[in-house]
């Protein structure tokens, strides 16, 4: 690799190699191998271009199931910065009606280009739409469009090369260049990815009786985050006797859930109120496909998004142990009968468990395993919370 390209008036040094680059493209190109041995159809692989050009080629050269190519050009970007709008420059060069269509992109952002493609394939009647992109900067990845095939995440750093440009020039580069931004020239790694600067916003997650508050207080002190526990909050309301106090109880005290716009509000006064912390860890929220959408909307004004949502799990069975168990400590009402914690899970399972997919879809869940003794799970949430 050169020391370092210089493209008009930017500077760019050497990032991932071609040996690297390689590498991704033939690990993606064996999923989509397994995925699509033995299909009787032909399935299109479509080309973004002009970005995607040397991928979708490697990429098809390794392909083994009959496949065809169509191309299609939409631009999103102006200079250095994604100006968030799509256009559609050049159609589909070949009709993709009733058509199996795997989309190879060179990288993924915010995804408005991929929301875009997979709304114009959807309208032309593709019978199913894979996304396959070579990068992936899950920092700035705000969409819930499940991402099939990723070669490699990359931090949220502008880059130049194997087809990615700078004002349509650097795409000739075998390898790719980062801008270089320190002036040092220092190679720089695939690190973790760190949001350095940015503040967190993690979500705990899991169903009733994990053992998210157990956990939460010392997540919380070790990496300076501000808890949020609807829950807790709600209690507080009810025990001060609040007019949204006593709205809530009765549904608290059924096993069901209060309205999004409550817990929604609640959140937000947090997020505006709560000063000198790293991030937020919020434990009983999102609890909803709405509020999870509402909870992206509220970040996005404040420029912020989800860093992580880390699920604590355990089976069915150990959740109405734990309850019990709890029940006999805390003397929570919502703990007392039977036919509540069995409405508490019934809904865990109808309306938060889609939560799973939202997140996978967005790349940012993560699992941990919730059974065993509580410093055993704090230090597997320890570990994996040092990631990010
Ligand atoms: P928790 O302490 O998290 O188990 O929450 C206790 C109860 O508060 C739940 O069973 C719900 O009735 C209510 N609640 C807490 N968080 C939410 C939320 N995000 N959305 C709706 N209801 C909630």
């Amino acid at each position: 690799m050169k020391e370092k390209i210089i493209l008009f008036d930017k500077t760019f040094k050497p990032f991932i190699p071609y040996s690297k680059i390689e590498k991704a493209i033939d690990a993606v190109a064996a999923r989509i191998n397994k995925d699509y041995a033995g299909c009787t159809d032909i399935p299109i692989l479509l080309c973004v271009l002009n970005g995607s050009v040397m991928f979708t080629a490697e990429l098809m050269k390794r392909l083994t199931f009959r496949c065809e190519l169509v191309s299609m050009k939409l631009t999103s970007y102006e200079g250095t910065n994604s100006s968030g709008k799509v256009r559609q420059v050049m159609g589909l060069t070949s009709s993709v009606k009733g058509r199996r269509v795997i989309v190879v992109e060179d990288i993924v952002d915010t995804g408005a280009t991929v929301v875009d493609l997979v709304d114009i394939l959807r309208g032309e009647g593709a019978s199913d739409v894979k996304i396959c992109t070579m990068l992936l900067k899950p920092q700035v990845y705000n969409k819930n469009i499940t991402l099939d095939y990723v070669g490699m995440e990359i931090p949220n750093d502008f880059i130049v090369g194997f087809g990615l440009d700078y004002d349509q020039l650097g795409r000739n580069l075998k390898d790719i260049y980062v801008l270089d931004t320190d002036g040092d020239g220092t190679p720089d790694t695939l690190k973790e990815i760190k949001n350095e600067g940015k503040m967190k916003y993690y979500i705990l997650f899991g169903p009733p009786g994990a053992g998210k508050g157990t956990q939460a207080t010392s997540i919380a002190e070790k990496f300076n985050l501000c808890h949020i526990s609807t829950g807790d909050l709600l209690r507080k309301e009810i025990a001060a006797g609040t007019e949204l106090g006593l709205k809530a109880k009765s549904l608290i005290d059924a096993g069901s859930l209060v309205p999004d716009e409550v817990v929604e509000g609640m959140i937000e006064n947090q997020f505006n109120s709560v000063k000198g912390v790293d991030g937020f860890l919020l434990d009983g929220f999102p609890r909803t496909i709405a509020q999870a959408e509402a909870l992206d909307a509220i970040l996005e004004k404040r420029g912020e998004s989800v860093t992580a949502l880390v699920a604590l799990m355990i089976p069915d069975e150990t959740v109405f142990e734990r309850i019990k168990h709890r029940a006999s400590i805390e003397g929570r009402a919502d703990d007392a009968s039977d036919e509540v914690i069995a409405n508490r899970i019934k809904t865990y399972h109808e309306k938060t468990e889609p939560l799973i997919n939202f997140y996978k879809g967005a790349r940012k869940y993560h699992e941990v395993q919730g059974l065993g003794g509580i410093e055993d799970v704090r230090g597997r949430l320890f570990e994996l919370l040092e990631k990010f």
